[in-house]
């Protein structure tokens, strides 16, 4: 095994979470060393081919994980430098600032945060300038106070969803312009880098305009000389002092080899399912359950939001190129009829036919796939899930990743399904064919939903959870393990509760509150 060197900090992962802290923590001049199981998102046309992405799953990881009935699972998640912010869809939303307290579900109780939202508040805006997030303040009805306006300005809808704001305006809405890191420039479109394309939500960007933490937070991060990155350097395990107090060593595997790193400061950051796995298999004579786990919270909790994709098919044409500007919070919270959290209305990128054949829906009568998609709004509904203990990251005798998962909460996703249909079937004229949309072709408007199968991880989150008590907690307010003095994870594990929108920004402003924190500890 070869010995390397001794570094300040070590971060295991690149994406939100690793890839913002190493941002922050790079101009201190401190040794830094970043490890990355995957390699860069290779630049190419696939990136934008739907087909390489969406039905090949081109960029997917292989890696097989298995199901409580021990049934293979392919996971829907990348390992690249960036992480999984190289593909989503970079819709960045705070959390409410009530998602930090105790909240009522018809499902049950979604735990407090053991900080609160005014705690977060400046990171937020912090992480809002780092990602180049575009939005309105004021537009949205549940929106937490701010500190500073959106440092850019709202993506302006194409004229199918400005029409379709409209109309949910008139039945007493408040849709709002979804927060987006895309760095477009609409005033300068020629100096703009972003080009506003439809294959943006689930694609890497050809272009490097998606505010992902690869092209804003790790490659500046690389500028400065203290900061190195190893890729394809999967951590395997994480060993320990004799009194299970500091971590030592952290092992890699590399190139074929197995290499040993050590430094003062050990920050796991691998993603909620795989920074558990990681903890699972460093179990030792001292950690007996997994590292930082003498409380048994390690992998359980997990959450990954309870999320429906929802095509509403209308005579008309969507022509829409970039469709993911609009949302709607105003069930998020309930309803006058219900009064328990509903969730978030917002949309995917727009649905093709490749798209559409990789998970295909029911065809509608008289339609193709191909038809379907030029005609359908697709909407994505999220909705809070309860942290269960027994929804539960394990791992086999094998080592290979298990994830047990009963959806629960469903309720109130129900009801939001209900209430959009309900809202749909009462859109006016369509303004550019002068027809109604929502009736012709069809007695009345077709919806063809789909929930997210448990393969799709893409929320992740949940499963090292940060709190006050160690008996309840693995880590403790500063996201520190309580039981390994220089042991820290800040990617999405930390989540007590998850909210009902998107994770990235919470889990970069933490990464950033977290980077404070060290930064005050290495001086
Ligand atoms: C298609 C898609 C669309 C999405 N859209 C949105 C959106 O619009 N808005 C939003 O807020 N969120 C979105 N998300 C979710 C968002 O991307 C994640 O919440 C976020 O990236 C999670 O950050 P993280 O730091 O927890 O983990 P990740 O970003 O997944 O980073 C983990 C990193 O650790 C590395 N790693 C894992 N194991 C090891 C190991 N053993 N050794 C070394 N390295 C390791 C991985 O390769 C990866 O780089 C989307 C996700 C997907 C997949
Ligand atoms: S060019 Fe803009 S819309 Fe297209 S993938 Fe890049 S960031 Fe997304």
């Amino acid at each position: 095994m070869a010995r390397a060197d001794h570094f300040d900090v070590i971060i295991i992962g690149t994406g939100a979470g690793g890839g913002t802290l190493a941002y922050k923590l790079a101009p201190s001049g401190k040794r830094i060393l970043l490890l990355e199981r995957g390699g860069y998102v290779p630049r190419e046309k696939d990136n934008w081919s739907t087909k390489a992405v969406n039905l090949e799953g081109k960029y997917q990881t292989k890696e097989v994980w298995l199901d409580s009935n021990g049934d293979p699972l392919h996971p829907h998640t990348n390992y690249y430098v960036g992480g999984n912010t190289k593909f989503y869809g970079a819709a960045l939303f705070r959390l409410r600032r009530e998602d930090f307290g105790e909240i009522k579900h018809s499902g049950g109780i979604s735990p407090a945060w053991p900080i609160s939202y005014e705690d977060i508040e400046p990171y937020y805006t912090q992480a809002e300038r780092l990602y180049h997030v575009h939005g309105q303040r004021g537009e949205d009805p549940t929106e937490p106070p701010a500190s500073a306006p959106y440092p850019h300005p709202p993506v302006s809808h194409e004229p199918r969803i400005q029409h379709l704001s409209d109309d949910f305006a008139r039945l007493g809405l408040r849709p709002f312009h979804t927060p987006l890191g895309v760095m477009l420039d609409e005033q300068n479109p020629h100096k703009s880098r972003c080009i506003r394309c439809e294959t943006c939500d689930g694609h890497p960007c050809l272009v490097y305009a998606k505010s992902d933490a690869q092209v804003l937070c790790v490659d500046p991060a690389l500028e400065h000389p203290n900061v190195t990155l190893l890729t394809n350097a999967y951590v395997s395990r994480l060993e320990t002092s004799p009194s299970g107090r500091e971590v030592t060593t952290v092992i890699v595997q590399r190139n074929g080899a197995t290499e040993a790193y050590s430094a003062n400061i050990v920050v796991v950051s691998c993603g909620a399912i795989n920074s558990t796995a990681l903890l699972l298999r460093s179990a030792n004579d001292k950690h007996p359950r997994g590292l930082a786990n003498g409380s048994d919270v390690v992998g359980r909790h997990y959450m990954g939001h309870v999320n429906s994709v929802l095509m509403a098919i209308s005579k008309c044409l969507n022509p829409t190129v970039f469709q993911k500007s609009l949302s709607v919070n105003d069930f998020y919270f309930g309803s006058k009829e219900w009064s328990y959290p509903m969730g978030h209305i917002s949309f995917v990128g727009k649905l093709d036919r490749d798209t559409l054949r990789a998970g295909a829906p029911a065809i509608a009568p008289g339609f193709t796939l191909d038809l379907m998609a030029k005609h359908s709004l697709d909407f994505w509904l999220t909705s809070e899930d309860l942290p269960d203990p027994d929804n539960r990251v394990t791992l086999d005798r094998e080592g290979n990743i298990v994830l047990a998962y009963q959806p629960n909460n469903e309720e109130g996703h129900q009801r939001l399904i209900a209430k959009l249909k309900d809202l749909m079937q009462q859109q006016t004229k369509c303004q550019e064919h002068a027809h109604e949309c929502h009736v012709g072709l069809f007695a009345r408007s077709l919806f063809i939903g789909q929930r997210i199968p448990l393969a799709g991880v893409a929320h992740q989150n949940g499963t090292i959870r940060f709190g006050r008590d160690p008996k309840t907690s693995a880590l403790d307010v500063n996201c520190k393990a309580h039981e390994v003095d220089n042991l820290y994870v800040v990617d999405a594990s930390f989540f007590p509760s998850s909210g009902a929108v998107n994770p990235a920004l919470t889990i970069m402003a933490n990464a950033l509150r977290v980077g404070d924190h060290l930064l005050k500890r290495l001086r």
